[in-house]
């Protein structure tokens, strides 16, 4: 499921955007301050993120500079007013949509969309990440450490990669439980620990080392960002 998040301060506009999204099947996050919306991105590293332009905290300007400068999620931005589009394409901001207020919230799942899909698109067609001395490649299920193959199970693997893929961001067990086994049963999410107790002991090199997989106390794992 995608994740899209929402950074706008009038409530009732969250609402109504939120409602639709979630009808048309993706999993939405928000946030009505710039500053905290910043530290979700930052937390979660949503799918796409829907941005106001006048924001409390933090301004969207800067919260879009900021996520341009650590990665390519796409933006799309609310403005009030058509002189701020115009704002916006002068300073080359590097959104990919912009929707100018009033408008249809129906509107916004529609670009939403068209914008997800012109995101995937450009997509490598094999995936393969690095990062720290891993390298995973999801199409062929291995993964190598300092280019020697780990032997990993398909639960593990499958943990790792979807950890590696958005260093930084927080997954529940449930979440986890979910990306392993296609479904998830609420109960065996404890099972979720076992399989990160053995991932880690196969991908640490020494005892005391950094753990790649961190634990988030009360919410879950992620995997370490690169320093
Ligand atoms: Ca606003």
């Amino acid at each position: 499921m995608e994740t899209i998040l929402i950074i706008e301060d009038e409530p009732e506009l969250v609402r109504g955007i939120r409602s639709y999204l979630e009808k048309a099947g993706f999993k939405v996050l928000s946030e009505y301050r710039g500053d905290s919306g910043y530290k979700t991105w930052e937390n979660m590293r949503p799918d796409l993120v829907i941005l106001d332009l006048n924001l409390p905290g933090m301004d969207g300007l800067d919260i879009a500079r900021n996520i341009r400068r650590q990665g390519n999620t796409p933006i799309i931005m609310l403005t009030a007013r058509v002189e701020e589009t115009d704002r916006l394409i002068g300073l080359e901001l590097g959104a990919d949509d912009y929707i100018t207020k009033p408008f249809s919230v129906r509107e916004v799942v529609l670009r939403v969309k068209a914008v997800l899909r012109r995101a995937g698109k450009n997509e490598p067609e094999t995936k393969k990440i690095h990062i720290l001395d891993l390298e995973i490649d999801q199409d062929e299920m291995r993964a190598l450490r300092e280019g020697k193959e780990l032997e990993l199970t398909l639960t593990e693997f499958k943990l790792l990669s979807v950890l590696a893929e958005k260093p930084g961001r927080v997954y529940n067990r449930l979440q986890l439980l979910e990306t392993t086994q296609g479904e998830a049963f609420e109960g065996y999410e404890r099972t979720i620990d076992a399989h990160i107790k053995n991932l880690r002991a196969k991908l640490q090199k020494e005892k005391g080392d950094p753990p790649y997989i961190e634990t988030v106390f009360g919410v879950g794992y992620r995997f370490r960002k690169e320093d």
